[in-house]
């Protein structure tokens, strides 16, 4: 059995800045430091957080005055940060700042006078962030079969932007798909570089493997567009949290094994996982 890791791992630059950020926090205030929702979509990053003395929360009220609340790097809507502000609370803003360019651009979009056509999760913190962003008229396609039941409005304009974390190549689809019933459409839809460099990445690794694992959490968006990747290029993809995840059994019949990670799990973990395979490679040759 070969083994590959991907060239592409371990955090994103986004997810990198806001895990500092709140590590500076925590030396300088001490704990407890709040974080409203979970810093990053990833389990053991959170664990560790919390065992350093973050605390969770899920809304901006009830902290004791002058704590420390640190907004996500998904951002949060233009409501939730005037409630959040309007209290004694030192407020810190770890939002990745590819997150706050897409905000931004939707609040331009719509202030410009078109309707803006959002392609993401539904749920989704940075959607809900981005949606709360737009003061005009906003619609939320989260597939192509939305796009292809949208009815555009006669004489209305349209822009549409993108989740950062979404498949590029369902960007595209959608994207074709409205171009083909909104004339003039502002087609301002993409994916982060970071995903965008990802996702090419494990393009070229599924091509060279049978299955893939995929080191990330079942919550966490971008690491599922990974998996769906895989998917669509042929191999079998399998979401694992840890290296303790890794048995004979899910590798069963692989000859090509390919590890990769989503943009929020630590290199500790995507490193414990290769090595776990290896492991299990190397014990096969040994029969
Ligand atoms: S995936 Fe992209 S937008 Fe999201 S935190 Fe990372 S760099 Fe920022």
């Amino acid at each position: 059995m070969e083994v590959k890791l991907c060239r592409i791992t371990g955090f994103c630059s986004g997810v990198r800045a806001a895990l500092e950020l709140t590590d500076d926090m925590l030396k300088k205030h001490g704990p407890p430091v709040f974080i409203l929702h979970d810093l990053v979509h990833n389990e053991s990053v959170v664990n560790d957080l919390l065992m350093r003395g973050a605390k969770i929360v899920d809304e901006p009220e009830g902290l004791p005055p002058g704590a420390t609340l640190i907004f996500s790097a998904h951002g949060v809507s233009e409501a939730v940060e005037a409630r959040a502000r309007a209290l004694p609370l030192n407020i810190v803003d770890a939002t990745c700042p590819l997150v706050r360019q897409v905000q931004k651009r939707g609040a331009a979009l719509s202030e410009a006078g078109h309707a803006v056509l959002l392609f993401g999760k539904a749920g989704h913190r940075e959607v809900e962030g981005i949606l709360g962003r737009i003061p005009g008229e906003k619609h939320l396609l989260t597939n192509p079969e939305d796009a292809r039941a949208f009815e555009p409005a006669p004489g209305r304009t349209y822009a549409c932007i993108s989740q950062t974390t979404m498949n590029s190549d369902v960007i595209a689809e959608m994207t074709a798909i409205l171009r083909g019933k909104i004339p003039g459409l502002v087609e301002s839809a993409s994916v982060c570089h970071a995903t965008l460099t990802r996702q090419n990445a494990v393009r070229e690794l599924a091509a060279a493997c049978d299955l893939v694992l995929v080191a990330g959490s079942a919550h966490s968006s971008n690491t599922l567009r990974l998996c769906e990747i895989v998917h669509n290029q042929g191999a079998r993809a399998e979401l694992v949290s840890g290296p303790e995840a890794v048995t004979p059994e899910l590798l069963r019949g692989a000859k090509c094994v390919g590890v990769t990670s989503g943009a929020s799990a630590p290199d500790t973990l995507v490193r414990g996982i290769y090595d776990a395979v290896q492991r299990i490679a190397e014990s096969e040759k040994a029969f």
